[in-house]
This record gives C-alpha cells, structure tokens and sequence, in this order.
C-alpha cells in the first residue's frame, strides 16, 4: 500500500547537514521555523486542484443538513443546526503571558473555541461530521430516498436508520476523530468501527462503546490503527474509511471555517487587511484539521492572513516534512524522535502528504513546544479566563510571543512592521476540551500545577 523510504544512518547525517534545525529538533529542543518559501495566496494556489467554490459546495452541504442538527443535537439550536464556536478576546491571559514571555504583545489575543463546537467538543467536529454527512447524502441521493430541495430532518427516521444500516464507516484514530466520526455515523444509522491507537483515552473509548461505536483497540500508534481500518475497509465494498491521512472531504469540511470566521469577525468589527494582519496558530497532528482550515482562512483573508502551525516536541512531523520538503516521505521516528505526547490528537509521527504538499507554500511558519508547557498553559488561562481545555488545543498559545521575539527577519519579509503588528490580532484555535471528564481535567490541572 503506502511504502516509505528507510533511512541509514549516513542519510540521517546528510539530511542534519542540509537542514540544521533538525539538531535542535533532534535534541527535543523547542524549535520555530519561519518559511521562507511562503508564497502569494494566488501563487500558492496556481499548483491546487481545491477552489473556493469547493468550499462553498461543503458550505451549503453543511446548510442542507441544518434541520437535521436542530432535530437531533438540542445544542446545535442556537445556531440554527450549524456547528460553529464562539471568538472571544482573553485579555487576562494576554497580560499573563505577558509577564511570562517578560514581553508584552503588541496586538490582541483571540481565542477560538472549538472546545465548544457541538456534538464532540473538538475542531473535529468540523471535517470528521461534514465528511460522514457528504457520504450519507451521496448514498441517500442515489438510492432515490432524498433530493436536494427535502427537508433533511426527514433523515431522523427509522426508515433512514434501516438504510444506512446496511452500510458501515470506518476511521482510525488517536481520539477525538473517532469521537466525532462514531457520534455522527451512529446517530445516522450507520455501523461503525472505529480503530484507535494506545494512546487513546479510556474515557473516549468508553463513551463510543455506550453510543453502540464498535471500538477496536492497538497496541501501537495511530499510523497503525489507520492503517488496520483501511486495510479492513478495503475488503468491505459497503464500508466507507474515513482516510484522515488523506481525504480531500475532511479537508473541505475543515475550510468552511474561513468564511465563518469572517463573518465572526465582521460581526465584532474587527478588520483584517494588509495593514490589520491576522495571526492564526493552529495545533497541527497529521495536519487535516489545520490544514483545511488554514486553506479556507486564505481563501477568506488571502495575504493578510498569517498561519502557523504548532506541534509538540516529540510529535513535529508536520514541521521535519515542511521543512525538509520531504513531507510523508519522512517520520519523525526516522530521525530517532518517539511520537509519545501527552497531546492527544497531536501524536501523529508522519504528516499527511497532501496536506503538507499544498499548504506549505500558504503556511508562515510552524514551532514545537513541550509537553510541559502545554500543561502549565492550561492551568494558566483556567486561572486566568476559566476556561478549561485539553493540553493539545494550548499548543498555539504561546505562537504570537515567537512571532514577536522572531530573529530570522520574517517580519520584515512579510512587511509587518511595529505599526501594523500594534494593529494585529492573534488568534490562537483552541481545537478542544469540551467533552474531557471532570476527573481527568483534574489530572490536566494537576500537571498544569507541577509544570509551572
Ligand atoms: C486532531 C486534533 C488536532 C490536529 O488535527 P490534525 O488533523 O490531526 O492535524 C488538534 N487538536 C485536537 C484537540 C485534535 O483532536
């Protein structure tokens, strides 16, 4: 299926040569890296066979099912059976960080909060549902059973239960995707199998099971389990496998947040244009969900928008990829580097090969932190906003202090100069936390505590 290149120990010497990050990166030191190959959005976008009017399609998918959210998922009411989350200002933990980084920041901190997306509690929520509805909608159509123009609470039946039910879906995972996929699929009618990786939490494991998910456990990490359910898929022509190292659907299901987060920001009159950037730091595992949704970002703020993604310490796959141009040609594991985080959804060890190859030219730059920061940063903004989170939607916090203490001349390159970053906004995505047990956020605090 998917072979990768082995590398002896002379390549690695070579590669360390060629690329000197990749000593730090090696050592699990904390490393950024500004790229300086980013180009024009209409450059970036010459070599991508995805359009804005793609995304529009995804969009009025997502409208089509609205009255099928409202029917089902109570929480989804708010905002008329759209799965969207709120923006907010977190002035208090500007001001903390501050006094961390002994560094104030020039523009506005911004917190997306994905945590609290409906139905699974993570950005997930986005691409890993939209993907699964788009399947459902395709099966439906041709079967004759729905038409475009049909009120899709119609799907809330057991008519429609009975008919999904002679099909499955399938996705491996290290956690939240699986929540996502299993929530929705089931709730549809569908059997699905959801193959997960060690490090998946018990809780969500457990949680799948009580929502009739079959959950199949690995010893090993997630490219396996991935692996596995596409392998297994693969001799089931009714099983759909939700590819997260590769589907264009998640991708697409992801990008409808850019269109969204403008109108966001329209609505609290924030600008964004050259002279009013915005920052957005983005926690990246196998890169789908900030991927996709740094791709609908650019469609919707082209040069003024400015990504960075961020990775822990002992997962940086997306960044050796990027950097190294290599992208799933290579794993962290091949450099000696063990994939074992604490930041559930970020413990992916070899990036996705489409996603690196088309948003690297779009992408600003990308960083690693410690697991410990990750941590001691959720305890901070729990003290400071009171809102709790999971370690790997901390990992874009401390982006715009890295961005603003950057000695590579990235600012200058992109002509952010002293008044357009005292304009800026910094939005970091918090990508989850909304549906971690109480006693495990404890445990998160607690660690939080030690490592600050
Ligand atoms: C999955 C996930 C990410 C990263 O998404 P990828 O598509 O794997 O890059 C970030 N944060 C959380 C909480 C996640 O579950």
């Amino acid at each position: 299926m998917h072979s990768h290149p082995h590398y002896s120990q002379s390549a690695i010497h070579e590669l360390v040569r060629a690329y000197p990050l990749l000593k730090p990166l090696m050592a699990l030191k904390p490393v950024t890296w500004f790229n300086p190959e980013r180009q024009p959005l209409e450059r970036a976008l010459a070599g991508v066979n995805l359009t804005a009017d793609d995304v529009a399609d995804a969009a009025e998918r997502l409208g089509r099912f609205a009255p099928y959210f409202r029917a089902v998922f109570p929480d989804t009411r708010a905002l008329n059976g759209l799965l969207e989350s709120p923006l907010q200002a977190i002035p208090a933990m500007q001001r903390a960080m501050d006094v961390r980084h002994e560094q104030p920041l020039a523009g506005t901190l911004l917190l997306k909060r994905d945590d609290l997306l409906p139905v699974s509690g993570s950005i997930k929520a986005r691409g890993g549902i939209y993907e699964v509805l788009q399947h459902a909608e395709k099966l439906a159509l041709k079967a004759g059973l729905l038409h475009l123009d049909d009120d899709y609470a119609k799907l809330d039946s057991d008519e429609f239960r009975a008919f999904f039910g002679r099909y499955s879906v399938a996705v491996g995972s290290t956690g939240n995707l699986g929540l996502s996929i299993g929530m929705i699929s089931a709730r549809l009618g569908f059997k699905v199998s959801v193959h997960m990786s060690a490090d998946a939490r018990e809780w969500k494991k457990a949680l799948l099971r009580h929502h009739g998910v079959k959950v199949v456990e690995y010893r090993s990490d997630y490219s396996v389990a991935v692996a596995e359910g596409r392998a297994q898929a693969q001799n089931d022509p009714y099983c759909h496998f939700v590819d997260d190292e590769n589907s264009v659907q998640l991708f697409l299901g992801y990008a409808v947040a850019g269109q969204r987060l403008k109108a966001q920001l329209e609505q609290q009159d924030i600008k964004v244009d050259r002279e009013h950037p915005l920052f957005v730091y983005l926690p990246c595992g196998v890169g789908g969900g900030p991927g996709g949704v740094a791709f609908g970002l650019k469609l919707a703020f082209g040069d003024a928008v400015h990504c960075v993604f961020a990775e822990p310490t002992h997962s940086p796959c997306m960044l050796l990829g990027a950097y190294t141009g290599l992208h799933d040609a290579i794993s962290v594991q091949d450099l000696g580097i063990d994939n074992i985080t604490a930041a559930d959804g970020l413990a992916v060890g070899r990036p996705s090969g489409f996603v690196g190859r088309v948003m690297t030219p779009m992408l600003d730059g990308f960083y690693t932190l410690p697991d410990e920061q990750l941590f001691s940063l959720l305890a901070l903004l729990a003290r400071q906003e009171n809102i709790y989170l999971e370690p790997s939607a901390l990992a874009g916090m401390p982006g715009p202090w890295r961005v603003e203490g950057e000695e590579q001349g990235y600012r200058e390159r992109m002509g952010l100069t002293q008044a357009r970053l005292s304009r800026a906004h910094h939005l970091v995505w918090a990508t989850g936390g909304g549906m971690v047990p109480k006693e495990e956020m404890a445990h998160y605090l607690a660690a939080g505590a030690a490592a600050e």
